[in-house]
């Protein structure tokens, strides 16, 4: 099938792309370069079957583009790649989710909407399962992000019903791995160039809210099935790792795994800065047949590996 995948040179989207010609299918990869890295898709220019094109995604593309299946993947991510560039954020996940929703119809593509564990905001409920609505500051700093997504979802779901779209919504809990952006501000990030420039980790507030973070290589494998898997038509999947830390936790984590003895130091927490956060995974594995393998040792491990070698 031919596949576009927007943000496709970012984290996420390189690896899915990677996974996709792997499995011989195209991919046409649309990225305005903002916040993805020309290096993650290097290894793939000379492949036949990828082509890359530099477009904002809220451009609309030319109407005799023909595709099967869109991933939308296109957004920033990280607190404060997406707090730096709030309107970017909101144009992405609504204007541009409209745009390609209106390719997908054109086409009769399968659409598959990026959302994030983001729109369940503080979680009340846990673990977080599809059904839940969330509990959201819809003005508060995470609110152009969180609420552009929910907005994104809704989008989905209009073409759903009102045009019988084959669209399908998954819910991204957090993600680490090779190609990150090591200067993206997430906390894996900051903590792996922490101990490899000898200095203290940062935890912000007391280090007791908890996350669950998924290896990269099972978060593309459940990307993968959401696209190409049939009868879920405008089902919602949540895909994440249910082994839940505390960032303390992660903190001594990747110290015991490096042999590091850097101090810890305290900052304020962030506003709105989700308590707990865990998916429910039960629902990727009924339909998808689809549970992480990596475990976050092994997972922590190669991606310490990949940044020892990128550097
Ligand atoms: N965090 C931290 N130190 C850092 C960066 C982040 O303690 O240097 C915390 C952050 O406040 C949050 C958690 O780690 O509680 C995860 O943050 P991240 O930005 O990676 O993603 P989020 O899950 O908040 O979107």
């Amino acid at each position: 099938m031919k596949c576009l995948v927007t943000g496709g040179v970012g984290f996420i989207g390189s690896h899915l792309s990677d996974l996709l010609l792997a499995n011989g299918h195209e991919v046409i990869c649309l990225d305005d370069l903002s916040t993805g890295r020309l290096k993650n898709i290097d290894h793939l220019r000379s492949n036949p079957k990828f082509s890359f094109i530099k477009q904002d995604c809220t451009i609309p593309l030319s109407h005799k583009f023909q595709v099967d299946t869109i991933f939308h993947l296109a957004s920033p991510a990280s607190p404060p790649k997406y707090q730096s560039m709030p309107l970017e954020t909101m144009l992405a996940n609504t204007l541009g989710t409209y745009y390609l929703l209106e390719l997908a119809k054109s086409c009769n593509a399968v659409f598959v909407f990026a959302s994030t564990s983001e729109i369940y905001g503080d979680p009340q409920e846990h673990p977080q399962k599809e059904t839940y609505w969330g509990h959201v500051n819809p003005v508060g700093e995470r609110s152009c992000y969180n609420e552009s997504k929910r907005a994104g979802e809704a989008f989905v779901m209009t073409y759903v019903r009102k045009y019988g779209l084959n669209a399908r919504i998954m819910r991204i809990f957090n993600t680490y791995g090779p190609r990150m952006d090591i200067d993206d501000g997430r906390v894996v990030t900051n903590f792996i160039k922490q101990i490899m420039t000898d200095r203290p980790l940062t935890i912000n507030g007391r280090g007791e809210q908890t996350r669950s973070f998924c290896y990269v290589s099972d978060l593309v494998e459940g990307i993968f099935r959401i696209g190409t898997y049939e009868k879920i038509e405008g089902e919602v999947i949540n895909l994440g790792n249910p082994e839940e830390l505390t960032i303390l936790d992660l903190a001594n984590r990747l110290q015991k795994i490096t042999g590091s003895r850097e101090k810890l130091v305290f900052a304020a927490l962030p506003t709105d800065d989700p308590v707990r956060r865990r998916p429910d995974i039960g629902k990727a594995a009924l339909l998808l047949k689809w549970n992480p393998v990596i475990s976050l040792d092994v997972g922590l491990r190669k991606t310490l590996d990949y940044f020892a070698n990128e550097v």
